[in-house]
């Protein structure tokens, strides 16, 4: 099996290379609400679909695009992209709408970054207020001396930061003070099973006053049922986001009548 899977690795690898040129790569969008209902942002989410082998899911492809290198172009464009469709859908009757894009520590590393935010936001017409990068605690760990200003200049453009599956990796919150994030999006794996006996709400509860004693928004991550919902909403998550609320799908299929932006 694992033979096969460096075959498929490597083969996958070459393939990428060629893809994005292809146009094989596309962008979903999944909402995110507030725990009222209303909806307030939308996150941008990498696809590949392989001719011969169909949808490959970005946790096996965005490893190989950061090995390569090739993360950096590919990310300029999904920063392009997903704000341009960001702003295009306040125009069409969502001003608030926030954009939340992915980023990967190799971006964050690459000098030319900061430009690559200020170009897709001017080209765009976004407000920096209107998009979040999402970052993840291994990407702060890996290289923070350089990384940190680097955030902290993008951060002062008015841009918000979130530090996403949070719980998953070893940084705590306090650890984590010094830098610019303003939003923490808690993982899956403690979302999953709140509000049954399989999940013990203690971990969330404490992040979530934490977080909020140090300023930070608190979005849940992956909620699936009902009972998560309820939930995270009483522990005072602000935001949520998961299966239950919307899936990723293509940017046509959120507006109906291309005036206003609905969710189904
Ligand atoms: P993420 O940023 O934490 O995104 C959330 C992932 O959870 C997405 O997986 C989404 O489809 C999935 N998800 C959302 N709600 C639910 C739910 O209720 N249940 C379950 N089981 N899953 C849910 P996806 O699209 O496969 O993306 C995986 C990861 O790949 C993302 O995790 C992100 O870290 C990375 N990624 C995606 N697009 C990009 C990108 O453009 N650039 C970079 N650097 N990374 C990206
Ligand atoms: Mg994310
Ligand atoms: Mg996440």
């Amino acid at each position: 099996a694992i033979g096969w899977d460096n075959r498929r690795s490597s083969q996958l690898a070459d393939e990428l290379r060629v893809a994005h040129q292809l146009g094989e790569l596309s962008i979903h969008y999944q909402p995110l609400f507030k725990l009222g209902g209303e909806l307030v942002g939308m996150e941008a989410l990498l696809r590949w679909h392989h001719p011969e082998l169909g949808t490959v899911p970005p946790v096996e492809f965005i490893p190989l695009l950061e090995q390569s290198r090739e993360i950096v172009g590919v990310g300029r464009w999904v920063l392009q992209e997903a704000t341009r469709q960001g702003r295009s859908w306040q125009i069409e009757g969502r001003p608030e709408l926030t954009i939340s894009v992915n980023v990967s520590g190799r971006q964050l590393q690459h000098p030319e970054f900061y430009d690559d935010v200020q170009q897709a936001l001017l080209q765009s017409g976004l407000q920096p207020e209107s998009l979040v990068l999402e970052v993840t605690e291994s990407v702060l760990v890996m290289d923070i001396v350089r990384i940190g200003p680097v955030m902290q200049r993008i951060r002062d453009l008015g841009v918000h930061m979130a530090l996403d599956d949070f719980g998953t990796g070893y940084s705590s919150l306090l650890y984590l003070r010094g830098l610019p994030i303003d939003r923490l999006k808690v993982d899956r794996s403690f979302v999953s099973g709140l509000g049954s006996s399989e999940q013990d709400p203690t971990i969330v509860t404490a992040v979530v006053d934490l977080a909020h004693k140090l300023g930070l928004r608190v979005v849940a991550e992956g909620v699936e049922t009902e009972e998560e919902l309820l939930a995270v909403g009483a522990m005072g998550c602000d935001e949520a986001q998961g299966f239950l609320l919307g899936c990723p799908a293509p940017a046509q299929s959120f507006s109906s009548d291309q005036r206003v932006l609905t969710v189904s």
